[in-house]
């Protein structure tokens, strides 16, 4: 069950209805189950910490991999064990019956985003309480996260057509947020004590091209909606601000600006799936890898500190040796700091499946670990520099093995999927305090220094 930073019940003669929530899947479907409880807890409903207290559970799934479908499956079987209501909602609700054929008590299914349709379900099956306290509702929403992050959604879907993906389906076409919406969200979260903004979505580069970038009015001024504005407008919240998902177009170039003045967090998570122009053309994704690297440079050129996150997949259909060696050389030049390696697996109804030419499993298993070799080398050099320098650090924790010990990240990691710095300070700290930490070492990819 998923803990959430609830404000204590109040005392109440009636008995509360409570929900509780299981949320699986990527950070995307983390802010759905967000507004979810947000929601809920609109209209009056408790969320429950455990199965025991729920009158209802609500299991928002991840359809993406094989993998994460039955994971998917075995915590809804899982729910109704334990409490029996069960309503699911999610990714693999876009497919109801093989949820219902593997659980056919499960109440209702719903689809991802149908927040209309979840909250419908919930009151069919749990009465809604007849006085909902909305003051119990902070104006920024309910989050899931800790205090001092917040992922920020800017659009759904994707207008691509990536044949290892089938989230186009799942979730249909690029449905863009309007950009004064997404400004005034980002207001709230600030207001309410985030520090750091994490922008997600399916392409973050090509938001509002649906909408043909539509200008609208945020603090009394104009503002596309578009990338660049974006960054303009979370720029000037004073917090940091990391952008995922991002594709390398040529406009990406022009908030390489925007971090050289500090306004954005020098970060840039971009997905390149691989480096090779045969596999990416059959992954469907365009990529010039010359002009990449180009690219990549100048950015380097101009905000040193840029640390780049991606993601690949190993044993991509047809993928060669040379392929492979291509991929690698990638790694290398590019200095990709983060990188987060698949090996490649079959989706249910995703293109790829029909390439030929599959590459056995034990060939992918030896290319995933030369890779995650080079990757470690690269992130080895580029943590084996910041020794000696002071680096500004987010406390995320503390370090349960370390008294006095607190764990936090620099500029160069996102929460959960990079690096940690551990931190030793003579004063206390505390989860979202931003300090400076003279770094005095270093392993493969973490680091450890004082505060200075
Ligand atoms: S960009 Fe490709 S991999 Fe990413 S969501 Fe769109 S289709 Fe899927």
């Amino acid at each position: 069950m998923t803990d959430t930073p609830l404000a204590p019940a109040p005392i109440r003669a009636v008995k509360t209805p409570k929900v509780g929530i299981v949320s699986l899947g990527c950070p995307k479907a983390l802010v759905d189950s967000e507004r979810i409880i947000t929601r809920l807890r609109a209209e009056g409903y408790q969320i429950a910490p455990d199965y025991a207290g729920a009158d209802l559970v609500l299991v928002n799934t991840c359809g993406f991999l094989d993998s994460a479908r039955d994971e998917s499956l075995a915590a809804i079987g899982e729910a109704i064990e334990a409490n029996g209501k069960v309503i699911v909602t999610g990714c693999l609700g876009a497919e109801p019956e093989v949820i219902q054929r593997a659980h056919p008590k499960v109440l209702a299914v719903t689809g991802p985003h149908q927040y209309e349709a979840v909250m419908d379900a919930v009151h069919t099956h749990l009465t809604p309480p007849h006085n909902p306290h909305l003051d119990l509702v902070p104006e920024s929403g309910l989050r899931l996260t800790p205090r001092h992050y917040a992922y920020l959604k800017i659009s759904e879907g994707c207008n691509n057509r990536c044949s290892f993906c089938i989230i186009p389906k799942l979730r249909g076409d690029l449905v863009s947020r309007p950009i004064h919406h997404v400004l005034a969200e980002a207001e709230k979260l600030v207001a309410a004590g985030v520090k750091e903004l994490l922008v997600i979505s399916q392409d973050t580069s090509a938001y509002g091209l649906d909408i043909r970038y539509k200008p609208e009015t945020w603090r009394g001024a104009e503002y596309e909606t578009r990338f660049l504005d974006l960054a303009r407008g979370l720029g000037s919240l004073g917090v940091w601000t990391r952008m995922h998902y991002v594709y390398p177009y040529p406009h990406v170039d022009n908030i390489i600006p925007l971090m050289a003045e500090g306004l954005i967090t020098p970060y840039l998570d971009i997905p390149f799936q691989h480096a090779s122009a045969p596999v990416l053309k059959a992954m469907k994704r365009p990529g010039n890898q010359d002009k990449v690297l180009a690219r990549i440079a100048n950015w380097r050129r101009d905000v040193p500190d840029l640390a780049i996150r991606s993601t690949f997949i190993v044993g991509f259909p047809g993928e060669t040796d040379e392929d492979f060696e291509i991929l690698l050389d990638f790694i290398r030049e590019a200095k990709i700091d983060r990188a987060g390696c698949f090996r490649y697996e079959n989706v249910a109804h995703a293109e790829s499946g029909k390439l030929e030419n599959h590459v056995p499993a034990e060939l992918k298993e030896e290319r995933w670990h030369r890779f995650m070799e080079v990757q470690a080398e690269v992130s080895a050099a580029r943590a084996a520099a910041q020794v000696g320098k002071t680096l500004d650090v987010i406390i995320d924790e503390a370090d349960d093995q370390t008294p006095g010990g607190w764990i936090g990240r620099s500029k160069a990691d996102a929460p959960e999927v990079d690096a940690v710095v551990y931190v030793a300070s003579r004063n206390a700290l505390k989860s979202g305090d931003i300090v400076s930490v003279r770094i005095t070492g270093a392993d493969d990819y973490d680091l450890y220094g004082d505060v200075a």
